[in-house]
């Protein structure tokens, strides 16, 4: 940070004496001076974060160290639209909240995460493909309103990107990339330890990359998009095509009509071999582009996550491969292929770690805003730690 330790130390004792870091442990070292372990106050606050996805929706809630307190995932239908959906999460964070005998006034911040292209600062999404009825609906303004505190709104997959960052796969990397293989496919960039969102915050649409101009329709409108050949809505209507085929498949267990991507995952992991030629397939024209993405940014980690991803090497192997054969050497030969450490939990981290980043921020600006107006009473001349914030 090019700061003086001197600097440093009196920025800390502010913040220890205003309670948002505290002393851990004394490390003892082996000559000189042992050094001094810090940690934010994970009693400071509560957050709570809310991860949205086509077909799921989860809630957390979490102190000031991303350690979960409470947590619930229930079946979700984002098509439904804002005003069900919203309602929705409303309802199960008062829930999680009640269990506790807490309200949301307790809340310190709210991270939000949906599964399409969000214009960050104006905490809505725009025209986003997988969500019907959402196009620019004010996302954050409404959940601000419901719940008296600040909400962030961010898209899943940059959220997963810094989930696995802070706490999962990608921990202290500079440059990685998190692609998310949910009902749809999206990435989320960290480029230089920095969210990369783009101009309007949209960056990563890596699902909507064309990879062949006479595929199948896409959401988005377009012909034969990634997410139209390999995303989670694609590998359940390959599923069902093929117990419609009448191939020995497990799938055929399932009805075809409630049939989906995670039925897929299932039989593939239980050793369907059919099923298992769908996950691959779809390995393999994520691996394409994936390609292209670590020869666009030379990224030091590409992260595989997303309910699709929980069937593992299954996927990565194919996705691997794919990398091998098509990106450039000079960035193939240092990047690492690896899967979400967070599991399915990826996104909501990431959401309860942009909480967390808020609500400190909120906490400092606070209590400097109220040494600030102290120091005003002083006597000119006299300086308090706090000013040098
Ligand atoms: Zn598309």
């Amino acid at each position: 940070m090019g700061l003086t330790r001197a600097a440093v130390t009196i920025i800390i004792n502010d913040l220890i004496s205003n309670g948002i870091i505290v002393n851990t442990e004394s490390r003892s070292a082996a000559s000189g001076r042992p050094p001094v372990v810090l940690e934010i106050n994970p009693n400071q606050g509560l957050v709570a974060a809310i991860d949205m996805g086509a077909t799921h929706l989860s809630v957390a809630l979490g102190d000031f160290s991303a350690r979960i307190l409470e947590e619930v995932e229930v079946a979700f239908r984002i098509d439904r639209g804002p005003q069900e959906c919203l309602q929705k999460a409303d309802t199960i964070l008062r829930e999680l909240l009640q269990k506790r005998d807490l309200s949301t006034n307790d809340l310190s911040a709210v991270g939000v995460g949906v599964p399409g292209p969000v214009i960050a600062d104006r905490g809505m999404v725009m025209a986003p493909p997988i969500m019907p009825g959402w196009d620019r609906f004010p996302i954050r303004a409404t959940l601000e309103q419901k719940w008296g505190t600040a909400v962030t709104l961010n898209n899943d997959a940059e959220l997963g990107a810094l989930g696995e960052w802070a706490y999962g796969a990608g921990r202290g990397e500079k440059n990685l990339a998190f692609i998310k293989v949910g009902s749809g496919i999206g990435a989320g960039l960290i480029i230089n330890q920095q969210i990369y969102g783009g101009n309007s915050g949209s960056a990563g649409e890596i699902g909507h990359l064309t990879v062949d101009e006479n595929g199948p329709l896409c959401a988005c409108g377009n012909h034969g998009c990634l997410e139209a050949f390999a995303g989670g809505h694609a590998i359940a209507s390959q599923g069902r095509k093929l117990v419609a085929s009448g191939k020995r498949t497990l799938l055929s267990e399932k009805g075809l009509d409630s049939l989906t991507a995670r039925d897929v995952v299932e039989a593939a992991r239980r050793g369907d071999l059919a099923a298992q030629e769908i996950i691959k397939r779809s390995g393999t024209f994520i691996g394409i582009a994936i390609a292209g993405l670590i020869n666009l940014i030379n990224p030091s980690t590409v992260i595989i996550g997303g309910g699709v991803a929980q069937v593992g090497d299954l996927l990565t192997g194919p996705i691997r491969q794919a990398v091998r054969e098509r990106s450039l050497r000079a960035s193939e030969h240092s990047v690492r292929i690896t899967t979400a450490m967070l599991g399915r939990r990826s996104s909501l981290i990431g959401a309860l770690v942009q909480a967390i980043h808020v609500a400190i921020h909120a906490a400092i600006e606070r209590k400097s805003q109220f040494s600030k107006n102290t120091n005003n009473s002083l006597e000119v001349g006299q300086t308090t730690g706090t000013k040098v914030l």
